[in-house]
């Protein structure tokens, strides 16, 4: 089945706000990345429809605030949902975002489980303080309205991991998809209507315009924002204004240090599906690798025939490797870096041509004879491309990946796992794999030094972040 076979029913979407599905008189198209055409069309909030969302938030907390084990019990049905309709859903997030369907489906089934996940992380009362004098504990309270903002990269798993960090804490949401890919999140707001009170959940669709007004609302206490450093810089600014609270999870350059004594073919492996894996559009990717001269070779020449030999396609064809990029942004910036790249003495050694197809296609491409201070090596490329670099000392190949701005994450790989913990115990990133890259789990923290962000998802820590602290002070005497 092709996009196009499937584009023809697809529904009308509405946002969802007070429980409610809400048409708007204005929408704007969403292209599918397969055909580059338009297949479907989404809302767009107006500035008076997105005040009635944090109004039906801001209504909804006083209730919603109060009962824990409800919070939890309304958590686990949102799974139970999202479980029933995983097959759906998967199916329109590959044709608004262009991932290869099966890895789409593997998503979509992995979903409820980890709302399921979240939904049991504590909420945790210290006592620090019990003497004579008073017993003081520390209690977690929610903070109300949580402005949720998420990329097109990973359209729902990101979204849902604020959503239910967010609502186990007792703060409600109001939640902003990227124009890019807003249906998913659209019909999961429609689907969660049937398990959540009114109002505790409000799915809005808009620009990047809306994202502004939304983290510029008064009625906002709290900002969760995942896209780029450039967007993140200015959702600080606008949380700043009256001091919300905000998490920033931005961009990242993640290296990946190959010491000499590895298992080239295992190492190739991993590294091709790191690139192939959402055509590489993934934050925590491997985005330049540095290799030992010893394996160099050997590597560069392994990824090239294992990259040579992906078939791009359709999401929905069944013999797709790779899907297309998610939009014509992103295809134009890959294809800058790569020719860039070419034209400072870089080669291709496999890909670095965009086909001369509709869709927003580009290969799975190795480049070498680059080097730091060539932009593909130092920004963020977001796509299937990796600069593979040769080094001969350890010790300034680590420099090298940590002269960057991001730090987000980072991997070593070696046969000797304590000397590649070592080493990537000296890696500046939120976190620092050992044989692999990208690994996450919902109890282990995640957040980006330097510009890759603010703060930290997942785990305690993660939820700490949709809490304010209370301290109830009782006296003994
Ligand atoms: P983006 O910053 O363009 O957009 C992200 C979201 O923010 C969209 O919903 C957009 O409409 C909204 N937005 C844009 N400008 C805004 C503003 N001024 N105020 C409020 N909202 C605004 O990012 P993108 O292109 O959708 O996503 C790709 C980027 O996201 C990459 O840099 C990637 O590394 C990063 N990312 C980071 C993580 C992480 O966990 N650190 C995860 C996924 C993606």
């Amino acid at each position: 089945m092709t996009s196009d076979a499937v584009a023809r029913d697809v529904a009308p979407f509405a946002m969802t706000i007070a429980g409610e599905p809400v048409p708007t008189e204005q929408t704007f198209g969403v292209i599918n990345p397969a055909t580059g055409e338009v297949f479907a069309e989404s809302p767009d909030c107006t500035a008076e429809q997105l005040d009635l969302a944090v109004d039906a938030a801001t209504q909804a907390f006083r209730q919603w605030g109060r009962d824990e084990d409800r919070r939890r019990r309304a958590v686990l049905a949102c799974a139970d949902v999202i479980e029933a309709h995983a097959e759906e859903l998967a199916a329109l997030r590959t044709r608004e975002q262009g991932m290869v369907l099966k890895d789409s489906l593997r998503f979509a089934r992995r979903w409820p489980a980890r709302i399921r996940d979240f939904a049991t992380i504590p909420i945790p009362v210290e006592v620090v303080q019990d003497d004579d004098v008073a017993r003081v504990e520390l209690r977690r309270r929610p903070l109300g309205v949580v402005a949720a903002i998420a990329p097109w990269n990973f359209p729902v798993l990101l979204a849902m991991a604020k959503v239910v960090n967010a609502l186990i804490a007792g703060n409600t949401v109001v939640l902003k998809p990227s124009p890019y890919t807003p249906l998913t999140t659209l019909r999961i707001g429609e689907l969660l209507c049937d398990v959540l009170p009114p109002g505790v959940l409000n799915v809005v669709a808009g620009g990047d315009d809306l994202g502004s007004l939304l983290t510029h609302h008064p009625g906002v206490s709290k900002i969760s924002f995942t896209g780029s450093v450039e967007a993140g810089l200015q959702v600080a600014a606008a949380a700043a204004r009256d001091l919300k609270r905000v998490t920033l999870e931005l961009g990242g350059n993640d290296a990946a240090i190959v010491l000499d004594d590895v298992d080239v073919d295992r190492v190739t492996d991993a590294l091709i599906d790191q690139i192939t894996f959402n055509c590489g559009q993934v934050c925590i990717a491997v985005k330049r690798v540095y290799v030992h001269e010893h394996v160099y070779p050997a590597l560069v020449e392994a990824l090239a025939e294992r990259a040579g030999s992906l078939r791009l396609g359709d999401g929905m064809d069944p013999d797709t490797d790779m899907g297309p990029l998610c939009n014509a942004m992103q295809v134009e910036r890959v294809t800058e870096l790569v020719d860039d790249a070419k034209a400072a003495g870089g080669r291709a050694v496999t890909g670095g041509q965009r086909p001369a197809r509709p869709g927003y296609f580009y290969p799975a491409t190795i480049v070498t004879n680059v080097s730091d201070g060539v932009r593909l090596v130092d920004e963020e490329q977001f796509g299937p491309v990796l600069p593979v670099m040769p080094f001969a000392d350890v010790e300034d190949a680590v420099r090298r990946a940590n002269a960057t701005t991001y730090g987000l994450g980072g991997s070593v790989w070696s046969a000797d796992t304590a000397r590649a913990t070592e080493v990537a115990s000296q890696l500046e990133c939120g976190v620092a794999w050992v044989n692999r890259h990208t690994r996450t789990d919902y109890r282990v923290p995640m957040g980006g030094w330097k510009s890759s962000g603010i703060g930290v998802e997942r785990g305690v820590q993660g939820l700490d972040a949709y809490c304010r602290l209370q301290a109830i002070d009782v006296p003994k005497t």
